[in-house]
């Protein structure tokens, strides 16, 4: 990239120097060696034009080569990331084989065998899986229903100590009628 500069010999060619070569020497191509001057008295001379245009190509080239390096490494990664995109858009796991008509008449069979709890847990599970409903409220509902089945038991027994006692007391009424 070093700027060069035309330093004429005494058997007339021009003797290409760069300016890192100012205040040293340079040979041309005639075998004489020739003084650099330093680097203020050089930029006096005519600068090459081949040297400064060499520069400038390559200069050019590299730059090119530079970018051209990255628009086809950026070309590349698109192309495959997309593609790898879209292989995995249909390569993309598949919910286990619904066939919405038939699960969903499976899925009404089952649910009416289901007791109102099942069902509500069947429910509530799946609301905890989304992360909308808490276990909390599972457990208190749980505990609510037990209770209220025992009272529902105590209840039932109560009605049948009630109609044990009913036929109890009409078999002996009828025994005191008869
Ligand atoms: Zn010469």
């Amino acid at each position: 990239m070093s700027q060069a500069y035309l330093l004429s010999c005494e058997c007339g060619q021009n003797v290409s120097v760069s300016a890192s070569q100012a205040g040293g020497s340079a040979q041309c191509t005639c075998g004489k060696v020739l003084e650099v001057p330093t680097l203020r008295r050089l930029r006096e001379l005519e600068p090459d034009p081949q040297a400064d245009t060499a520069d400038a190509n390559s200069r050019d080239h590299r730059a090119w080569g530079v970018r051209q390096g990255v628009v086809l490494a950026g070309g590349l990664i698109a192309l495959f990331g997309g593609m790898a995109a879209g292989v995995m858009q249909y390569a993309a796991p598949q919910p286990p084989g619904i066939n919405l008509e038939l699960d969903l008449e499976r899925w009404a069979e089952y649910v009416d065998q289901m007791t109102l709890l099942q069902t509500w847990e069947h429910w509530h599970g799946g609301m905890q899986r989304l992360g909308v409903a808490d276990s909390q409220q599972l457990e208190s509902y749980r505990r609510e229903l037990q209770t209220h089945r025992f009272l529902q038991r105590i209840l039932l027994g109560v009605a049948i100590a009630g109609a044990v006692l009913a036929v109890a007391g009409g078999c002996l009424g009828r025994g005191r009628k008869a």
